[in-house]
């Protein structure tokens, strides 16, 4: 049998370890970190999301400040909102929800949060420190992978590691955490020649495509570790829609562990983002501290 790996498990404990750095930070004098969330129109599923991550902000203790805007914002009144954030210094990190509506261009908007209030580390500053190993902020789920995968296999030198899925919020970002671990990272993605054989040569297999059940048993060699990041909503037996990852979570008995969809990575990217929310005020109240020593 696998060893399922428990996110929720992993998550709550993370959150124990941020709620403590808080506190540390607020009993040492410190500011209390502060997470702006924007989140543009009514989408349902962006509202869940939302509710979440102001819900996690109360339980570690991180201040949050909501910014609930029409769908029929312009792009200026939006970056004007970000600009305001930005200046705020009781606002460590900011989100902006994504999709963003049509009329909104996406990666402007991301591009206006400041790098260092940019919990989501999707901003060009953050995605070069990541890629030349030089510090910054992680994005969430990527930082969540790679927790998980040292929670069952520390030491990733040289093992092999397919991830698949090249996207610049997933694939990508945990490709280059791989490389900083001296692993040896095979990328792959929709017009990828002969996948389930590239994959069935992997120590570890981080499945990002957003394709239901795409990795079958057979693609993956016994004592493997398989990372499934893919969430796809599909309709279920009794009416209600059910959560399936892109792993056939039931073949993969010969596995050494699997994260299992639901609660997988996904308890650990909300996890990951009040953790960066809090080295962001961290690092806010150094900078101000080494600003002040070298007046
Ligand atoms: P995306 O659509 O931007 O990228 C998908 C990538 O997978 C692309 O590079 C594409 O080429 C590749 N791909 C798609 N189908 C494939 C196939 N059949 N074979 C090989 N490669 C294939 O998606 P994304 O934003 O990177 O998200 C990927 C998945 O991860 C989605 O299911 C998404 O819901 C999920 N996700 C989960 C979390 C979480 O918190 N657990 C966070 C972000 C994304």
């Amino acid at each position: 049998m696998a060893q399922v790996i428990d996110g929720k498990a992993l998550a709550a404990s993370v959150d124990e370890h941020t709620a403590a750095e808080v506190a540390a930070l607020v009993a040492g004098g410190g500011p209390r970190p502060g997470l702006a969330v924007v989140l543009v129109g009514e989408d349902p599923a962006s509202q869940v999301y939302v509710r979440r991550k102001i819900a996690g902000c109360r339980k570690v203790g991180i201040a949050s400040f909501e910014r609930l805007l029409p769908a029929d914002t312009t792009q200026d009144d939006l970056l004007a909102v970000i600009e305001e954030l930005n200046a705020d210094p009781a606002v460590h990190g900011i989100l902006c929800q994504v999709p963003l509506p049509p009329h909104i261009d996406q990666g402007l908007v991301l591009d206006a949060i400041h790098p260092d209030k940019d919990v989501d580390g999707f901003h060009p500053v953050n995605v070069g420190r990541l890629s030349t190993g030089t510090g910054g902020i992680v994005p969430c789920t990527p930082l969540g992978v790679m927790m998980l995968l040292d929670s069952v296999l520390p030491d990733l030198m040289g093992l092999d590691v397919v991830v698949i899925g090249k996207s610049n919020i997933v694939g990508k970002p945990i490709a280059m955490l791989l490389l900083e671990r001296e692993a040896t990272v095979t990328v792959t993605h929709i017009h990828t020649k002969g996948l389930p054989a590239i994959a069935r040569k992997a120590d570890v297999i981080v499945a990002a495509a957003g394709a239901p059940e795409l990795v079958r048993g057979d693609w993956v060699k016994p004592g493997a570790v398989v990372i499934d990041v893919g969430i796809t909503r599909v309709p279920g037996a009794n009416g209600k829609d059910r959560l399936v990852g892109d792993v056939a979570f039931a073949e993969l008995d010969h596995a050494r562990a699997v994260t299992p969809v639901p609660g997988g990575v996904g308890p650990m990217t909300i996890a990951c983002l009040l953790s960066n929310t809090v080295k962001a005020a961290r690092a806010a109240a150094g900078e101000r501290v080494m600003e002040a020593a070298e007046l």
